[in-house]
């Protein structure tokens, strides 16, 4: 699928930095923002939920049941809003997809557990053979396999039904536990906690994250991944980019406000880059288009070519000496933020979710 083709079936999405000009909104009735709570937000887009089941079905082959789109359609047009305290776009009406319609995903959709993810790597680069790592929602254990045998311990929690019969299939100590659950009698127990492209799906971000955040040892850290709001492999989204699959849509600030409400310390946000060809992509569709903005004859070949050429020998040495891609904002799918917790434990977040470190590993709440 192009991304043309993509971005004709969602015309109301807002190109650029998504500043939005309308004046802001107050409706206590619409859904919070799933990271701060706010309700002040300002209107992006709106899109029909019928839009989203269809698209579903064009570009993944997912049929959804009606029994399922009734749960999940709470008005007939999902809003994107822009909270305008920590600046997270996220849907609304909107709730998280349930247990059957991740079944029925899974069930049209066998890629749906990739067994790689860009910042599957970057983390194992992170990782020591002392380390006893917790992956949080791991899916079929993609992550686990890849650091076994690099690290002392890997152990991962999904609350997916099947995931223990996924980790026995795989050789992987996968617990069919919530991340609650688990904190409760793990406390302070892991050197690296990750949760791979989970707080995107979370209609409330913050107590997720803190249950996982409790599973980490002075010192250690917690490891975030989300899609990139400014990611340039597409210059559209796709149908699980809406509700109910994805909630909201994230940048580095807001990853950054995580560690702030958790009292800990940002260590880097990395941001996927381009390959190769979804470079020259993003070249031949956007940023080549705005250079050569007037249309004349021979225009697209010219694209086309300086487009190729742009990552090819001698020119890629300007490319990557000048580091262009950076400076054009050229980004992949994820971005990944590696939270510390602080030395001096137990630190609190707010007053409803202070916690205290008992002798037996255990967590108050
Ligand atoms: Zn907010």
């Amino acid at each position: 699928m192009t991304a043309m083709s993509k971005k004709s079936r969602y015309p109301h999405i807002i190109d650029g930095d998504g500043a939005p000009d309308n004046e802001l909104l107050r409706d206590l009735n619409k859904t919070p923002c799933p990271l701060c709570g706010s309700s002040v937000a300002a209107l992006i887009s709106e899109t029909p939920y019928a839009d989203i089941w269809s698209n579903l079905h064009a570009e993944w082959g997912v049929t959804i049941s009606d029994s399922v789109k009734a749960a999940h359609t709470l008005a007939p047009v999902a809003e994107m809003r822009a909270c305008s305290d920590c600046g997270l776009w996220y849907f609304s009406p909107a709730i998280p997809g349930s247990s059957q319609f991740y079944s029925e995903i899974t069930s049209s959709c066998p890629h749906y557990y990739t067994d790689h993810k860009w910042e599957f790597d970057y983390v194992k680069g992170l990782l020591k053979d002392t380390h006893k790592v917790l992956d949080v929602a791991c899916g079929k254990g993609a992550f686990l396999r890849l650091i076994s045998g690099v690290v002392d311990v890997a152990v991962g929690i999904d609350t997916y039904p099947d995931a223990v019969l996924f980790g026995s299939e795989v050789g992987q100590a996968i617990y069919n536990r919530s991340v609650d659950e688990f904190a409760a009698d793990h406390c302070d127990a892991f050197d690296v906690v990750t949760a791979f492209q989970v707080v995107e799906h979370l209609g409330a971000v913050m107590p997720f994250v803190a249950a996982a955040y409790r599973c980490v040892k002075p010192g250690g850290i917690l490891v975030l991944s989300v899609p990139n709001r400014d990611r340039r492999k597409d210059l559209s989204f796709g149908s699980l980019d809406y509700p109910p699959h994805h909630l909201s849509r994230w940048r580095e600030d807001q990853l950054g406000m995580v560690a702030d409400q958790l009292d800990a310390r940002i260590v880097s946000i990395a941001k996927e880059p381009l390959n190769k060809s979804q470079t020259i992509g993003a070249l031949r569709t956007k940023e080549l288009q705005h250079f050569l903005p007037v249309n004349f004859l021979g225009r697209a070949f010219i694209i086309k070519v300086v487009s190729r050429l742009a990552l090819s020998f001698p020119l890629s040495l300007i490319w990557s000496k000048l580091r262009l891609a950076e400076h054009l904002g050229m980004y992949g799918m994820s971005m990944v933020a590696t939270i510390q917790k602080p030395i001096t434990v137990c630190q609190g977040l707010t007053s409803s979710s202070q916690f205290a470190v008992t002798q037996d590993n255990s967590c108050r709440q």
